[in-house]
Parts: C-alpha cells; structure tokens; sequence
C-alpha cells in the first residue's frame, strides 16, 4: 500500500492511474478507523481497480475546538488496517495541501439541505465539509467516492454538490455499521467512559422504539416520546427530527408517499453523538 504524505506524489499517482484507464474509487475520512469505515473501503475494492483513502481531520469543519483538539488520532492502526484488508494508498494531506490560500472554507447553499439538524446546530460545518470534499474531488478525480449513512445530512449535501458543480463522480451511500448492541460505530465512542458506553446502545434502542411508535401516533407525539425517553437516561438530547428524506425538511405532518428518516444527536458529557434511521 502507498502511504502518500505530499501532494505531488499524489498528483504524479493520479496521472499514471488516468493514463493506464485504472479506475479510482475514493473515501475520505477523518482517521480513527473502525469497522464503519472499512465497509466504505470494501465496497470501493468491488467497484474499482484501486482505492484511495484520505486521513485528514479537517479542522473548518469543527466549531467547537475542544471536539477537534480531543480528536483522535491513530495513524499507526489506521494504515495497518488498511493495508489488511487492501486499499491501494492512503494520503495524508497537509493543511496546505487542502487550503493553499489559509485556513478558511468556502460558504455554499444547497437548496436548504445545509440549514437543519447539523446544519443548524453545528455553524459552519457543512461549509468547511463542501470545501475539503471539493478539494479532495479536485486533487483525486475518482470515478466513485464513498459515503457512510451515518453521516446522512453529509451524504445528502454531498450528492448535492456533485449535481451542483456538474462534477463527473458518483457518490456511493453505505449503510451505518453498528457494534452487536446497536451503538452506531463513530471515531468518538472511545471517548466515552464505560458507563457512557454501557448505557448507549439506548439511542438506537429509543430510535426503534420511535419508528414503532410513530406508527399509530402523530409526529408531534413521538418526538414528544423521544424526548421523555432521553429524560430517563443520563444523556442530554440536543435533537431529534422526522424529516422528509429528499429535502431533510422536519415533517409535521404524515403523508402518503414520503420517504422519512429520523435524526438525532445527544452529548454523553462533552462527547456529542449522532445517529439515524429509515422510516419506511
Ligand atoms: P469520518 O471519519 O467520521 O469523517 O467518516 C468518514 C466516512 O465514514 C463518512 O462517510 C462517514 O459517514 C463514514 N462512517 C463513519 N462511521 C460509519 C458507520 N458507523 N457506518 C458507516 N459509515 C460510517
């Protein structure tokens, strides 16, 4: 495996695999690599001849610097990982690599995709996430880049930015990848103490118990529902939402023929996580 630390041997490697018809399947990824990220990194070996991993913990996506400083980090286990199970090359860019001109993101609009949930809570993250995606796609020119489900607001924009900026990549959707208790696998659940870690097989518990619940009872109610769960545990809500999949507009109302998801976010402590699910 290629392990590329500067940016022109990237671009020499680009132009060598354009030349010989190789095709690219790409995943970005912040390092601190579980399970999660190698389905994205399996499904790219199926569908391409080689596959680029990016590690790059991408600081304008941040806005809070405690979560960016308490990243972590695990170069080390990352490349082994891999290596096992055979990705091509893995880049680490530099900051320079991605923001040639300083360290500021681009501001985009994607009919509205970018205002909820994260979007709303998080200020600026879609922005510097549609910056350094933008860059990467620039530097790489994959034929398929790859997209967890966990970040589904992301993988919405994403595809949003493709069609946008009419750029010639498919983006692939992977559904989430969750421990045996159900707990969505994220870089941040090592930050969780182990009661934290004990107790949060709960928030996909609950999520399930929504979508069962929504079934005879009104949006208003479950999300009612949802927030009297959270009260019973030791985690603090910050969102749940029933939205329209295509829009990610929050539903008020149930209507026939709507593809709905729902969102939500909870700190344990200081450590905020995220999860979703299929409505239908
Ligand atoms: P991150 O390193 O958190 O920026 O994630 C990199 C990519 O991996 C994103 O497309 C994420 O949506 C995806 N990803 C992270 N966790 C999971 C998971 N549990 N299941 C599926 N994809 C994931």
């Amino acid at each position: 495996m290629e392990v590329l630390n500067d940016i022109k041997s990237v671009h020499n490697l680009i132009i060598k695999l354009k030349q010989t018809g190789t095709t690219i399947g790409f995943v970005p990824t912040m390092g601190a690599l579980h399970q999660g990220h190698i389905s994205l990194v399996k499904q790219s070996l199926k569908e391409n001849d080689y596959t680029i991993v990016s590690i790059f913990i991408n600081p304008t996506q941040f806005n809070n610097s405690e979560d960016l400083n308490k990243y972590p980090i695990t170069t080390d286990n990352d490349i082994e990982l891999l290596k096992k199970h055979g990705a091509q090359a893995v880049f680490f860019p530099k900051v320079e690599d991605i923001y040639p001109n300083g360290l500021v993101s681009e501001h985009y609009e994607f009919n509205g995709l970018e205002m909820q949930m994260e979007g709303k809570f998080r200020p600026g993250h879609f922005d510097g996430v549609a910056t350094v995606i933008r860059r990467f796609f620039e530097i790489i020119q994959p034929l398929n880049a790859y997209f967890g489900e966990k970040d589904f607001q992301q993988l919405r924009i994403v595809q949003e930015l493709v069609k946008t900026y009419h750029l010639p990549i498919r983006i692939v959707p992977v559904a989430i990848t969750r421990e045996k208790d159900g707990l969505a696998m994220s870089s941040r659940n090592v930050r969780l103490t182990q009661s934290q870690r004990n107790e949060s097989p709960i928030i996909y518990q609950i999520l399930l118990q929504a979508k069962d619940y929504l079934k005879n009872h009104t949006i208003e109610e479950t999300k009612k529902f949802v927030e009297e769960k959270f009260k019973e545990t030791s985690f603090e809500l910050e969102y749940f939402e029933i939205v329209d999949e295509k829009n990610l507009n929050p539903v008020n109302e149930k209507l026939s023929n709507q593809k709905l998801r729902a969102f939500i976010a909870v700190f344990a402590d200081e450590v905020r996580l995220i999860d979703n699910l299929d409505l239908n």
